[in-house]
């Protein structure tokens, strides 16, 4: 995280007024893809790249945004905000204070500024750091509280009414109620959530593939697709059976043969991922990291072979990772097709790993990755 004296110096320069500062971290997923719009769990975890946000009253009904990372200002009348997005950043912290206005709330006029170590657009969730940060400020500022989770859920209304982006709830719940030493797993369907121990002497390393493909016919709209698909085979059997969350590996077994080949597959993935997700809970809750490790092989197994979601680059990641000293598990996290792995890795061999790796990975396929070694962090809250 950047420095919150140094950024409240640069917020009290620009717009000669103190900030309330606020930070909320961006996160990585450690088991659970495409499970969540199967209404099913994810165990994401906050990491230690965080957005600060600055916040300070104004008395000219402006709202003005700074974001220190492009170097740049954006000003509107607190009365007359755009009602739709302009595909430029300003799009994410003006939708949160949409979603607010939305919720009967009289916004002021202020000044915000926006700073973050977060990796933009690198799958590690930027933009939920963004709107929580900024919800977190704007709040403070009308004084208004919301728990966690509605907050959560008012700053992924922002992303999807907003910004138009059709994003799940994970990035944003996590970034407001993730625990330091901690993932969360998450229940999709009713946001009731545990909370999982990573010890201390684990790191997170991930790994960018520095690659994303666009596979023809094999985007994220057609994959939702044949899930639905499978699902709805099976309701025809068992009608209970709403989202693939209902359905069992015994489902699949009896009327999998209804389905196409793919959507049998992918469904296949969705229902075991599931159990594996929680299975990995289980295994931080009981200090088993050899089943975790397992769990995680098995995941990234089934993400890449029964979903299709993986890709060379990423396979290559993985199996590169699994050479070296240290690792307990690796997997591809994120909605696939390339973008990040996750490494859990002994604390004491992280940058000996985060280095083999890197090398290993641009001598098989030519780019230099991005590896980043974080640690499981606390979820958003003021810090100055
Ligand atoms: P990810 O969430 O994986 O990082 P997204 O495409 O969902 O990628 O979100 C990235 C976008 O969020 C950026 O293009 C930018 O519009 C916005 N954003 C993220 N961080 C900042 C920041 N510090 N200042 C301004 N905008 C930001
Ligand atoms: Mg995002």
């Amino acid at each position: 995280m950047h420095d919150p004296a140094v950024f409240r110096s640069m917020h009290l320069a620009r717009f000669q007024a103190a900030p309330a500062v606020f930070a909320a971290p961006g996160r990585v997923n450690l088991i659970g893809e495409h499970t969540d719009y199967a209404e099913g769990f994810v165990m994401p975890a906050a990491i230690d790249f965080a957005t600060l946000a600055g916040i300070s009253p104004r008395s000219d009904g402006k709202i003005v945004v700074y974001s220190e990372n492009y170097g740049e200002e954006r000003s509107f009348e607190a009365a007359l905000l755009p009602a739709i997005a302009s595909k430029h950043w300003s799009d994410y912290p003006l939708g949160v204070v949409a979603i607010l206005a939305g919720e009967g709330h009289r916004i002021p006029g202020f000044s915000l500024s926006l700073w973050g170590d977060v990796p933009l657009g690198s799958g590690l969730s930027s933009s939920a750091a963004v709107e929580v940060a900024t919800a977190l400020a704007v709040c403070s500022l009308i004084e208004t509280t919301y728990p966690g989770p509605v907050l959560a859920r008012l700053c992924q209304r922002a992303e999807n009414e907003f910004v138009g982006a059709s994003c799940g709830i994970m990035d944003q719940f996590i970034s407001a109620n993730g625990q330091e030493n901690h993932a969360l797993l998450l229940d999709c369907r009713d946001l009731s959530f545990r909370l999982a121990p990573i010890p201390a002497h684990i790191a997170l390393v991930i790994a960018n593939t520095m690659v994303k493909h666009s596979v023809a016919g094999g985007d994220y709209t057609t994959r939702r697709a044949e899930v639905e698909a499978a699902c709805a085979t099976i309701a025809r059997h068992r009608p209970e059976v709403r989202f693939l969350r209902d359905a069992t590996v015994e489902d699949l077994e009896k009327w999998g043969h209804e389905m196409t080949p793919n959507s049998l597959k992918r469904a296949r993935h969705v229902v075991t991922e599931n159990l594996r997700t929680q299975a990995a809970a289980e295994a931080l809750a009981a200090n088993d990291l050899a089943e975790l490790g397992r769990l995680m092989a098995e995941a990234h197994r089934s993400y890449s072979q029964d979903f299709e979601g993986s890709c060379a680059e990423a396979d290559a990641m993985v199996e590169l990772a699994r050479q070296l000293p240290g690792l307990i598990g690796a997997r591809l996290t994120g909605g696939g097709f390339g973008g990040c792995t996750i490494n859990l890795v002994e604390q004491s061999q992280a940058a000996a790993f985060a280095k083999a790796l890197a090398g290993r990975y641009a001598d098989r396929i030519g780019i230099e990755p991005q590896i980043h070694i974080c640690h499981a962090s606390g979820g958003a809250h003021r810090v100055l």
